[in-house]
Order: structure tokens, then C-alpha cells, then sequence
């Protein structure tokens, strides 16, 4: 059994995307050639924004929001303590300050409360300037928009939504990555819409944004492409992968459907057993993972490698707790904390068999 099986989705779709491959391979235009340009447009019409610039990763995408913002040096960014390295390691590659913000213990995402408390502690004691949250859609779930979009507003910050989990996700009718100022999203291929190596991808409303994201990825270029009017990088979506994935976002409708099928099944056989993920009645989770919780989640592991089932520890620490920002020394987050020692992650994909959801289960319950 996988963890994600991508070898049973290329199968699933091989002829389409044999060919999306050979026509790459035969056009010659390897970087922002036609499949670029389009499957921004499909992208952006999927999430309900104006525009999509895609990247080369989910970092790079966030870098790029950052640098769009003028968020540097001096600047405070909120980010929760429960989340990838990556949401805190753009933050700190653009020079800014990132302040960890504990979450809630039932879904995973930054804590609204934690976050007013955070935005006060550090008004009351530090001279960083309060310049943006980036909420995480964690495990495929879209953070609590409905009250992170107004105390953002209240407080001057802007949104950033890092929707590389979340890609797909909504609440209401409202998709993923159209939250906030401005999304970022990842094409890792173990996110909800991988590709086949790394790509990411930021939408916004915003034109002149969109502008200079299309700048910014091209080396700073001006309206002459070899006149560069500003520092930017080299975080381009390769052809080839913007063919696999016009491919898979065909699919990838089917797919959210059947993950939520699968999840509901495995929620129905652990009930009472293990802490199933909650998804609240509004919304629609991606299931970029299926986490349980418990007490005994290490003898819950342990027999399920016996079962050969692998199994993941997202995460097994918070970012405040890696080495690389152990020096920032802030305000502890206890509910992240608590969160490394009972998480633990299933196998979950869209073409995971009713047999495996059953040996997953059984393992599970005969472990606790
Ligand atoms: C994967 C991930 C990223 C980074 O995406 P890459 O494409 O791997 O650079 C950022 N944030 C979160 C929450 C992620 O899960």
C-alpha cells in the first residue's frame, strides 16, 4: 500500500498524459510555452479569481507574495506554529520576522484568538511593523477566512493565504486560493494537484500584482525583456509540467470526490476509536491528508509498519521548535506543541481500494 499511490493515478490517466508529454517534448518551447499561458486561465477560472501566475514552487510562490507586498526587513508576519517549514522560511528569506501563532486543536489551522493575542504582544513589545498573516489550509482544509479576513482588515495587515495544501478546498461555494489579498499554492507531487516535479502557482484580483509577479519571475524584466527594472528570480512553471497538470485538473474534480468518499469511510470505521479529522458543515476539504489523533499514537504507528501501512508524522515538530528558528525565542504555541506528540497521517488518495481503507482500520483499531 502508498502512502499517496501517483503510480495508480498515472495509470488512471496515462494515455492523456503520454501525449501531453510528447507534444511538449516536440514543441521545443520548454519554459512559459502555450500550456503555461493556458493553464493559468483554466487555474484562475477553477479558483474565482482574476489572475494566476504560476512559479516554480509553493516557497517560491510565497516568496514572491512577500515581495510583491514590500514585506522586508523591519516587518512582522504571522504565521501559524503548526504548518511546513516552508510558510515560515519565506518569511524569514525576505528578511522579515516571522511570529508563530498557535491553532486550533480540532482543525488543525492558526487560532483567531492566539492571533489577536499575538498581534497585541508584538505592538506591545517589539518595534517590528505589523505587516501580514499567512494562513495555512492545513491538511486540505481552508483556514478560518470568515473571521481572519475582517481582524486582518481591522488591524491593517494583509491576507496571505498559502493554499499549497488546500488547492481544490472551499468554503460555501468560495474556492481555495481566492482568499486573502493574495493565494500562493504548490504542485509538489504529493499536494491535492501535483505535478510530475515542482511548481507552484499565486492568484489575485489584483492587476498591478499580477504584473509584477510576471516581472518577478523573469529576473525582474521590464516592458524589454532584457531591460530588468528590479531584483527578482529565475521561478518559471516548466512547459511540461503545466501540460501534466491541464491534464489532471480534467481529473481533478473526480478525484476531490472520491477522497471525500474515502474520508467519510474511514471517519464511519474509526468512530469512537481514534479523533477523526473535523471539517465543519461549511466547508469541503481538499484531504491533502487524513490526521487522526490519539494518546497512542506511537503503538498506533508502530503496528502499522508491522501491517507493512506506512504512515506519517506531519508534523512531528512545530517551526517554532526547528533548529533554524530556535534563536527567535517567542511565545510558546501549547496546542501545537500537544499536536506533534498525537498526529498521525493515513494513506490517502483518490484510488486507495475499499480493502485497503478496511486493513488500515482494523490495524488501527486492534492497536488501541
Ligand atoms: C508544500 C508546502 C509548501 C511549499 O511548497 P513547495 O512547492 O514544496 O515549495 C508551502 N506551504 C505548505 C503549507 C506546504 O505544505
Amino acid at each position: 500500500m502508498q502512502f499517496r499511490d501517483l503510480h495508480r493515478q498515472y495509470q488512471a490517466m496515462k494515455a492523456e498524459i503520454d501525449e501531453a508529454l510528447l507534444k511538449t517534448a516536440s514543441s521545443g518551447a520548454f519554459v512559459l510555452g502555450d500550456a503555461v499561458a493556458e493553464l493559468e486561465q483554466q487555474l484562475a477560472d477553477y479558483v474565482g479569481v482574476k489572475h494566476c501566475v504560476t512559479c516554480a514552487s509553493g516557497t517560491d510562490a510565497l516568496r514572491m507574495a512577500l515581495m510583491v507586498l514590500n514585506i522586508g526587513p523591519g516587518d512582522a508576519v504571522f504565521v501559524p506554529d503548526f504548518t511546513f517549514f516552508a510558510t515560515a522560511e519565506a518569511v524569514a528569506m525576505v528578511g522579515a520576522t516571522p511570529i508563530f501563532v498557535d491553532v486550533n486543536g480540532d482543525v488543525f489551522n492558526i487560532d483567531v484568538d492566539d492571533l489577536s493575542e499575538k498581534i497585541r504582544y508584538t505592538e506591545e513589545h517589539t518595534d517590528l511593523h505589523l505587516a501580514a498573516v499567512i494562513a495555512v489550509d492545513l491538511f486540505g482544509q481552508p483556514a478560518d477566512y470568515i473571521d481572519l479576513e475582517p481582524l486582518c482588515r481591522g488591524h491593517n495587515l494583509y491576507l496571505i493565504e498559502d493554499g499549497a495544501q488546500g488547492f481544490g478546498s472551499a468554503i460555501g461555494g468560495t474556492k481555495a486560493c481566492s482568499f486573502g489579498d493574495i493565494s500562493t499554492t504548490s504542485f509538489f507531487p504529493a499536494k491535492p494537484l501535483g505535478c510530475y516535479g515542482d511548481g507552484g502557482a499565486l492568484f489575485t484580483d489584483n492587476d498591478d500584482w499580477a504584473y509584477l509577479l510576471r516581472s518577478l519571475r523573469v529576473h525582474g524584466k521590464g516592458v524589454d525583456k532584457y531591460d530588468n527594472v528590479r531584483i527578482g528570480l529565475n521561478s518559471r512553471l516548466d512547459t511540461i509540467q503545466a501540460a501534466v497538470l491541464q491534464v489532471k485538473l480534467k481529473h481533478f474534480d473526480d478525484e476531490l470526490k472520491a477522497v471525500n468518499d474515502i474520508a467519510q469511510r474511514y471517519n464511519d470505521l474509526l468512530r469512537g476509536k481514534v479523533t477523526a479529522p473535523i471539517v465543519p458543515p461549511a466547508v469541503t476539504s481538499s484531504f491533502a491528508q487524513y490526521t487522526i489523533q490519539s494518546d497512542n499514537r506511537d503503538a498506533i504507528q508502530a503496528r502499522l509498519k508491522k501491517a507493512d501501512i506506512p504512515s506519517m508524522i506531519y508534523y512531528s515538530r512545530t517551526v517554532s521548535q526547528q533548529t533554524a528558528f530556535a534563536h527567535l525565542g517567542q511565545q510558546p504555541c501549547p496546542v501545537a506543541e500537544q499536536l506533534t506528540h498525537t498526529v498521525l497521517s493515513m494513506p490517502m488518495h483518490p484510488y486507495l481500494t475499499d480493502q485497503e481503507i478496511e486493513k488500515v482500520t482494523e490495524t488501527i483499531i486492534a492497536a488501541v
